[in-house]
């Protein structure tokens, strides 16, 4: 998507990991009417799949969540983070590695919003190694819901969470992918 490659070129500065820095648009500052853009373009491209719910992960997914659920008239779920894995109650959880952070931690999800009735679109900002869209995943099979497909703002595509998603059967669709970045610059994946 042209309007956020753009961006992307203009405003992102890259960090050792390697990490991509958005935090003027999308990670710290947000732009909503380049939000709501994202959102709709997600929307688009599932239109077709009766997504009842969308599920993502605190807390930079939440603004692309609340966009696509905006403009697809459904729920945003965001799976919330715990630093003990000792949660207990009417919870689904599972642990997720952060790609930024280093560190696990344990997401939860209260049964009471998420069933086996639920055909669940993920969404996320970035996909890097696709640990965070895995937990997600798990969280879904706990509920015994279907999982349509995970929409991204921005695929690291020179990293594997996107290849190993796709060959595990996932639909994913990235809205900017990222082929590589260095001190020469940022290099896009054609459309
Ligand atoms: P994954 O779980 O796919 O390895 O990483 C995705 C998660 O890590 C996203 O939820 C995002 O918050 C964070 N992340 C991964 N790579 C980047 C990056 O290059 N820039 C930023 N800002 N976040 C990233």
């Amino acid at each position: 998507m042209k309007m956020l490659e753009d961006r992307i070129r203009e405003e992102g500065r890259i960090l050792p990991g390697p990490v991509l820095k958005v935090s003027s648009f999308l990670n710290h500052q947000i732009d909503p009417d380049l939000m709501m853009e994202l959102g709709k373009e997600i929307a688009a491209r599932f239109s077709a799949d009766s997504v009842t719910k969308i599920l993502t992960i605190e807390s930079s997914g939440i603004a692309i969540a609340l966009a696509a659920g905006a403009a697809m008239h459904v729920p945003v779920l965001f799976a919330k983070k715990h630093r003990s894995s000792n949660v207990s109650g009417d919870l689904y959880q599972t642990v997720v590695h952060s790609y930024t952070h280093g560190t696990d931690y344990t997401v939860v999800v209260e049964r009471e919003y998420l069933s086996a009735d639920d055909r669940v679109l993920l969404v996320d900002d970035f996909l890097a190694n696709g640990k965070a869209i895995e937990g997600l995943l798990a969280l879904i099979h706990q509920a015994g819901a279907d999982a349509v497909g995970a929409g991204i703002a921005i695929e690291k595509g020179f990293q594997e969470g996107g290849k190993l998603l796709r060959e595990n059967g996932l639909r994913v669709e990235s809205l900017a992918v990222v082929e590589k970045m260095d001190d020469s610059g940022i290099a896009f994946r054609a459309d």
